[in-house]
């Protein structure tokens, strides 16, 4: 297993042939992956009542007796700690040899044993969703921590049954999930930028190539920055304050004292702040909306563009201390070759920019921030157990990889076998009118159905609304030396433009990648016939969308004998088309082929007169002005 044991929540990781994947379901009922680093206690101390979701759920209930944060005192004098003690509701106490312990009941609770308790349960909870013991684990913690904090988690690790055999700095383990070092043949630095929901750190690393090809062993960490006290939840709490000021200011009261409004209604406030703020990293503006009782209701749009002035001065809290880590490293911010990302709160937008722009580099996205650590720790986990020998590590493309186009085909844009770094273009248009939001799902695999393939990634290109087949939409593939993958996509007509990065190609094993490359053989013959059709229903419904506002155009000019024949080319079509669409089994490809030649046969004479009228309305109306 790989741990990511962290202050807020801890996060399984494993690693089998196919690479390392998150562990769901160990969280709770939902089942999600993520298992509050929560404990709560018996009364006298003795026990333990709930470790993760359960403990977290009822922490107001039983605030003397549920341990959160466990981590920020690990291997820590309750005097080193006092900063941080301030902020935790349960009492600290110096214990034995200046090290610090929680007072719960009649007990002195180490913080090595509450960390215990939590990797006793991720321990427990992963066994029985793999169906086999898990004994070993690698853990990672903050490249901060000295010797004394290794040692203790080291100790927890022990404590609760486990083995563990390496512990990794966070940052290595996030630029190991990317593949960082695995490949390595010089000597790179790069920078690990992680903004959770409570606290930033920066590291700058060095990766050296170890020659063994395992390249886990050589990241050096040259200097790191930080702040306990900034995350994303300073950004609720930006919010929540924007709220009541304005709120307070339309019904004339002040609101933001504390008691001007309930504890339920401030926790519902922050709830809200946060799903505000998560949305505007994907929108360009958010209602809000909230009830504060007593008739009041406040309502406003935040844009983007606000949020990004209100949180402007938070994002360069951050960039400081960028700037105090490369300092301490003796760099320039041009030496960094690369900045991985790391924490739910790398996802705003404004964020990624800054990085952007201090670093110069364009900062890896590609993986979910919130998992990289843990799957790092499990890489690395399979490295050490020597598993990942068969994984796949090549300067070339294993899979195809293109686009979902209209009617569920897949476009290859760079085809398998390829060498990285790769780049190809292609042009693409929309069969809907007006379609003012453009969906690009990005696939990898050797079949011609999009449903058949892998999916890697989607996203929307929003465009000014056009007649079907105006847009020109240039979708650019670039794929570098890690193997990841950027996708971008311009409108040219309107200069719209949308991107992407998603997760590296590689890490399927040799299997995988022979199962899928035999499938595609096996299917060949299938697969083209339902990629033919798929296309031809598209065609299909554009000829006829044409053909039927031409008759539309040109109403009575065209005699009833005449209009009969194409309606009757239109419905042999029709039904060929809306029969395929049900059921692309048995239907004959060459068929509906025909049926498309013979209506636009039938309908040359019409399109030509529908042609003419619309130049002469035309001429008729520049002729007024
Ligand atoms: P972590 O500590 O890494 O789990 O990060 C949690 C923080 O990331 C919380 O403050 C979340 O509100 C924030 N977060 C998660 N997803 C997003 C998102 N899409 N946009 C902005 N912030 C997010």
């Amino acid at each position: 297993m790989g741990i990511d044991l962290g202050t807020t929540n801890s996060l399984v990781a494993w690693c089998d042939e196919s690479g390392p994947r998150v562990l769901h379901g160990v969280g709770g009922d939902d089942g999600s992956a993520l298992v509050p680093s929560v404990v709560r206690f018996s009364e006298d101390g003795s026990t333990v009542e709930a470790v993760g979701a359960e403990a977290r759920a009822h922490s107001v209930e039983f605030p003397s007796r549920t341990v959160t944060s466990a981590k920020r005192l690990m291997g820590r004098s309750a005097r080193d700690a006092a900063a941080d003690l301030a902020f935790l509701p349960y009492t600290v106490v110096e214990g034995e040899h200046e090290t610090a312990r929680f007072a719960i009941g009649d007990r002195l609770v180490s913080p090595q044993e509450v960390s215990a308790r939590v990797l006793g349960a991720l321990r427990e909870r992963a066994s029985a969703a793999l169906g086999r013991p898990v004994r070993k684990a690698v853990v990672t913690v903050p490249a901060y921590f000295d010797d004394a904090q290794r040692q203790a988690t080291r100790d927890a690790g022990r404590l609760a049954g486990l083995e563990v055999v390496r512990i990794i700095n966070e940052p290595t383990a996030a630029s190991l999930a990317y593949g960082v070092g695995a490949r390595a043949k010089d000597e790179e630095t790069i920078a690990v930028f992680d903004l959770g929901g409570g606290t930033f750190d920066v590291s700058i690393l060095t990766v050296t190539p170890s020659g063994d090809g395992l390249g886990a062993d050589c990241f050096e960490v040259r200097s790191t920055a930080g702040d306990t006290r900034l995350g994303g939840d300073d950004v609720d709490h930006a919010i929540v304050s924007m709220i009541l000021r304005e709120a307070g200011e339309e019904f004339g009261m002040d609101l933001s004292t504390d008691g001007a409004l309930p504890p339920a209604t401030r926790q519902a406030l922050k709830l809200f702040a946060e799903s505000t703020k998560i949305r505007l990293s994907d929108e360009e503006s958010a209602l809000l909306r909230v009830d504060l009782g007593e008739g009041r209701v406040f309502e406003r749009t935040l844009t983007r563009g606000e949020f990004e002035g209100l949180i402007g001065p938070w994002v360069e809290r951050a960039m400081s201390r960028c700037a105090d880590a490369l300092r301490d490293a003796g760099l320039s911010a041009g030496e960094i070759g690369r900045v991985v990302m790391v924490g739910g709160s790398t996802r705003i937008p404004l964020v990624r920019e800054r990085v952007r722009q201090f670093f110069g580099v364009e900062p890896y996205v590609a993986l979910d921030p919130d998992t990289v650590v843990a799957l790092g720790a499990a890489a690395q986990g399979a490295v050490l157990a020597g598993y990942d020998k068969g994984t796949l590590l090549l300067d070339v493309l294993p899979l195809s990889l293109g686009v979902e186009t209209m009617g569920g085909g897949f476009a290859k844009l760079i085809v398998r076998n390829q060498t990285t770094p790769a780049r190809a273009v292609e042009t693409f248009t929309t069969s809907v009118d007006g379609q003012a939001r453009i969906a690009i799902n990005v696939l990898q695999g050797e079949r011609e159905m999009a449903a058949d393939c892998r999916k890697l990634g989607e996203f929307t290109l929003s465009v000014p609304p056009m007649p079907a087949g105006m847009p020109r939409l240039e979708v650019e593939f670039l794929v570098d030396a890690n193997g990841v993958l950027n996708v971008s996509a311009v409108e040219q007509r309107s200069g719209k433009r949308a991107a992407i990065q998603v997760a590296p190609t590689h890490g399927l094993s040799r299997e995988e990648v022979d199962r899928l490359e035999r499938e595609s053989f096996e299917h060949a013959r299938d697969d083209m016939t339902r990629h033919r059709i798929a296309d031809l229903i598209v065609n299909g419904r554009l000829d006829i969308k044409w053909t039927r506002l031409a008759i539309e155009r040109v109403g009575e000019g065209i005699e009833g004998a005449y209009r009969a024949e194409i309606e009757a080319a239109i419905g042999k079509l029709e039904s060929l088309v809306d029969r395929a669409a049900q059921d692309w089994s048995g239907v004959d490809a060459d068929a509906i082929s025909a049926a498309r030649d013979a209506l636009n046969q039938t309908s040359v004479r019409l399109h030509e007169v529908s042609i003419a009228r619309s130049l002469r309305e035309d001429g008729a109306g520049s002729g007024e002005h």
